[in-house]
């Protein structure tokens, strides 16, 4: 397999080949995971989870073997000559992968393993019953156990501050040195928003987004959407799940899930445009980098980039609506009436709530800002686990106005820290700053709101496939964003998305 116009060497071949059977053992995971979740019948659990967990511990067995160490040294060796080229970027991001997983002593991913697991069950039964104390000790586990993880990561090299590691392992290349300024104007210009929001007075009429959607018409209208987007059905699939997600095993083979809500069409739709947007990004990594390196999404933000594009930028749009709202007519006749300037507000509400995965996209960063803040006290060793519900509760307070009458509701809504995943609530946010970058620069050399109006979504998709998914990770994420826009990072292009919409769903002149 080669990567390049010139044939593949002996040692990239042998590289590229080994490292194609640790991809293979990663899908064939996938394929059982999105069974698990969609089909599986519910007695097939215990077994299903050895079986993945013995696919888990080969893969790392080969990722962390002599064999591959050998093919990889040799692999550097020949892409030193070309420090730009793709060859080194295979071999860049490989190394990235090998080192973490050979950082932690195997002893430790198995205590780690174990600790989230029964860290998992008590924070379900601590949600259900509202009671932290219930939790506590296996959070403090989580914790202990992740800063010491933290610090293997450091000694290998990986990142300078305990933080910036496991912020690395779900977004290559984030520090807090970079976030910190971005989620601090969040932070700033946000929060007076959604306070102007809340005192202007106006409740937005949410009737036109509900009354009765029969799941399968619902079903028919997302499907006619997300071909319309230019998801390929050839290449993928979308079924029902408990929790909406996108999965990929290989361009050739990306599949969606949803789920829906009788009297609402929103969650439903927005959910397939959100997982069809992930979709598209999977579909459009080149066909000849499957199985490499390179070959992947390039990190979470990005791909939460493309999501929320799709979800919020077109899905949430007047354009977009001027074309669908006569085929949402057709299949909810009840809704024959609506009109695009009495659903567009209803779309682009903003009321600070408790719960991230309900907040809206107002609001939505602030919840995020909150556990950025929080996971660094932790972390920096500021705050005591027991002391945790009440930091929650106050920063909540400061940032969105709102405080938990319960615990449930505050700093146990999240699955995440009992699977011991800190440093991967920020990717959420960088989406957000990401998408709203992309879309801008996009909008100078296209017409977006004509295309939308008249549903020719395709220029959009191209656009997206030229500047993003065709580079797999041949670039890190940071270079990427600023070779497709033109400039690092920054809040501005979203922050001023919102002040539009707020301003003309509220009024508010922020
Ligand atoms: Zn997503």
């Amino acid at each position: 397999m080669s990567t390049t116009d010139a044939p593949a060497s002996e040692a990239e071949a042998s590289f590229l080949s080994l490292w194609a059977d640790i991809e293979a053992i990663g899908s064939a995971a996938g394929v059982l995971g999105w069974d698990q979740e969609t089909y599986m019948p519910p007695k097939g659990q215990p077994r299903r989870g050895q079986v993945l967990a013995t696919l888990a511990g080969l893969g790392h067995d080969k990722l962390t073997s002599p064999e591959l160490a050998d093919v990889l040294a040799a692999a550097e060796t020949e892409a030193g000559g070309d420090p730009d080229g793709v060859l080194a970027a295979q071999t860049r991001e490989a190394r990235r992968t090998v080192t973490r997983a050979s950082a932690i002593p195997a002893d430790l991913t198995r205590r780690v393993a174990g600790a989230n697991s029964r860290a998992l069950a008590a924070w379900r039964q601590a949600r259900e019953d509202n009671d932290f104390k219930a939790f506590e000790d296996d959070l403090a586990t989580n914790i202990a156990l992740t800063k010491e993880s933290a610090g293997y990561l450091v000694d290998a090299g990986i990142a300078d501050d305990p933080y910036d590691a496991l912020l690395d392992g779900f977004e290559p290349g984030a520090t807090r040195s970079q976030l910190t300024p971005l989620l601090r104007s969040l932070r700033d210009e946000l929060s007076p928003i959604v306070r102007a929001a809340a005192d202007s007075g106006i409740r937005v009429d949410e009737t036109p987004a509900k009354g009765f959607f029969p799941t399968d018409a619902q079903f028919a209208f997302g499907h006619m959407v997300a071909e319309q987007m230019g998801y390929d059905f050839e290449a993928g699939r979308l079924d029902v799940s408990a929790h909406p997600f996108t999965t990929g095993f290989g361009p050739k083979d990306v599949r969606i899930t949803w789920r829906s809500e009788e009297e609402d069409f929103r969650p439903g739709l927005f959910g397939i445009m959100h997982e069809a947007g992930h979709a598209l990004y999977e579909q459009g990594l080149p066909d000849e980098w499957a199985g490499t390196p390179i070959g992947n999404a390039v990190s979470l933000g990005v791909h939460e980039s493309q999501s929320r594009l799709w979800e919020n930028l077109v899905g949430r749009s007047r354009p977009f609506w001027q074309w669908a709202l006569p085929r949402f007519a057709e299949t909810f006749p009840s809704k024959a009436d609506v009109t695009v300037d009495a659903l567009w507000p209803a779309l682009h509400t903003c009321v600070p709530s408790l719960i991230r995965v309900e907040a809206d996209e107002a609001t939505y960063n602030l919840h995020i800002v909150a556990r950025f803040e929080i996971e660094q006290a932790i972390f920096d060793d500021e705050v005591e686990v027991g002391d945790l519900p009440t930091l929650w509760d106050d920063t909540y307070e400061e940032l969105l106005g709102v405080r938990s009458p319960v615990v449930a509701d505050g700093v146990l809504q999240d699955i995440h820290w009992s699977m011991g995943a800190f440093g991967y609530f920020p990717t959420y946010t960088l989406g957000n700053l990401i998408n709203a970058q992309l879309f801008a620069t996009m909008r100078e050399t296209l017409d977006t709101d004509a295309l939308l109006a008249a549903g020719d979504l395709r220029p959009i998709l191209e656009w997206l496939r030229e500047n993003v998914h065709r580079h797999g990770r041949r670039y890190p994420a940071p270079e990427l964003v600023e070779r497709a826009t033109g400039r690092p990072l920054t809040a501005d292009y979203f922050l001023s998305y919102l002040r539009g919409t707020m301003s003309d769903v509220y009024g508010i002149n922020a």
